[in-house]
């Protein structure tokens, strides 16, 4: 059976038309499921009872089971998800003065192999479904009776590799009559897929684009990301630019910051030079230790400096706050944790 929360709005129009059905009819349907976030069709009061035994006939809510949720001390909470097949994702909400975030997986493994990612070492299993994605959002605001106002493409998985689900993913959290999260306010991460982002230029949705970079030299970042073999950081930033010239939308890019390794200043020189004139802002980020990971977190005294060069050279810098650090907050932590005791 289809999972009904795969659809956006308009492709459950043409389902309930094949269904005989009124097109508006989709619209209640899709408020109950995005909005009243039910469980059950049989909460669907204004729908007709013989068209409820249709949908149940046909389609399943996708409603996830909460295998473990890790509560930090900040307020962040990572769920991980069964996913009704015996996979599990991972999921984590956090809580900022603006209000709540969440952010999300698109695939189940990754194939990219960032050498400082807990996702590296689990084997790529699967793309995520539209309706898993926007499941995520749905079953953490039925848990903790929240509404979210940001959504974060950041968790396992690179959301750009599952190009369609994802960006299907977003229309449906867009939508007025459904989550309705604005489109500036959903972030897609990705670590380069260069011809997935002159793609995104072309869709026409709002969202921002965040860009893993991590190193400023080709030859550092092919260490850390061996997705830069494939495109290159000249091809990298051409794909920015576009990016920025076809939606006048800033791009962010997260630079993680590891010890000894690309945290000195020669690297916050080589990375001025690369953005010098972009609209764009740097996000750094004290990198999180992994299990057997070869990088670990530099000083604080290094990330200062490191964010004060580049504010001095006018590229606007910030060093991201450390949320759920007692939790295994990095990607992919948790369900790495989940496999080896299983
Ligand atoms: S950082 Fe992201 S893209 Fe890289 S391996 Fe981890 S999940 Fe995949």
């Amino acid at each position: 059976m289809e999972n009904i929360k795969n659809y956006n709005l308009e492709e459950l129009k043409q389902e309930l038309i094949k269904m005989g059905e009124k097109q508006y009819r989709a619209e209640q349907i899709f408020k109950w499921i995005h909005q009243e976030n039910i469980t059950s069709f049989d909460e669907m009061t204004n729908i007709s009872l013989e068209l409820r035994e249709k949908l149940k006939q046909k389609y399943t809510l996708g409603v996830f089971n909460i295998l473990k949720k890790q509560e930090s001390s900040d307020g962040t909470v990572k769920y991980l998800f069964d996913v009704l097949d015996g996979n599990a994702i991972e999921t984590v909400l956090m809580k900022y003065h603006f209000g709540y975030s969440i952010c999300v997986s698109s695939q189940i493994g990754c194939k990219m192999g960032c050498k400082f990612c807990a996702s590296t070492g689990i084997a790529f299993v699967r793309n995520l479904m539209s309706g898993e994605i926007v499941e995520q959002l749905l079953a953490v605001q039925r848990d903790q009776k929240i509404k979210i106002s940001n959504v974060v493409f950041m968790g396992i998985g690179e959301p750009l590799d599952n190009y369609d689900n994802v960006v299907n993913a977003i229309r449906i959290i867009n939508n007025p009559k459904g989550i309705n999260i604005g489109a500036r306010h959903i972030s897609i991460s990705t670590s380069g897929l260069v011809p997935k982002i002159y793609q995104l230029a072309e869709e026409n949705i709002q969202c921002t684009l965040s860009i893993s970079l991590h190193a400023s030299s080709d030859e550092k970042r092919s260490e850390m990301m061996p997705v830069n073999n494939l495109y290159n950081i000249e091809q990298l930033m051409k794909a920015c630019k576009y990016y920025i010239e076809k939606t006048n939308r800033r791009i962010s890019f997260e630079y993680a910051l590891a010890k000894e390794n690309n945290d000195n200043l020669e690297d916050a020189k080589k990375l001025v030079k690369l953005l010098r004139g972009m609209n764009c802002h740097v996000n750094l980020i004290p990198i999180n230790k992994i299990e057997n990971g070869k990088f670990t977190k530099s000083s604080n005294e290094a990330i200062l400096k490191f964010r004060d060069y580049l504010n001095d050279c006018g590229i606007v810098a910030t060093v991201r706050r450390e949320l759920g650090s007692d939790i295994d907050a990095a990607c992919g932590q948790l369900r790495r944790k989940n496999l080896k005791n299983s």
